[in-house]
Order: structure tokens, then C-alpha cells, then sequence
């Protein structure tokens, strides 16, 4: 996963990236990662899955 991919908060015009909080797997999707992601700007928090590396 590249960095590059982080979420745009949509709450603002502008280009916001969101910043990777926290990753953790999803119990009914073993092998998928669901990361949580959280605007710096105004706290919005999105749940997003990435693709595992491996
Ligand atoms: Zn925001």
C-alpha cells in the first residue's frame, strides 16, 4: 500500500488527506485489512479497506 492512496476527507474543498489511525482485520473478511483513517483537519473518521501486502 502506497501512502499516496490516503482517503480525501470530503468535508472540505480543498485536498485534505487523511492520515492511517489504526489497521485491523475484519472477523468476516480473514485476509482483508480495514484501516481507519482520521482527518487532521477536522477529525472525521473513515473506515477503508486496503489490500494486504501479502
Ligand atoms: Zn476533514
Amino acid at each position: 500500500m502506497s501512502h499516496d492512496e490516503a482517503p480525501v476527507c470530503a468535508r472540505h474543498d480543498g485536498d485534505v488527506r487523511m492520515s492511517l489511525r489504526t489497521l485491523h482485520s475484519d472477523a468476516n473478511r480473514p485476509g482483508e485489512l480495514v484501516g481507519l483513517f482520521e482527518c487532521p483537519e477536522c477529525g472525521h473518521e473513515r473506515r477503508l479497506p486496503v489490500e494486504a501486502a501479502a
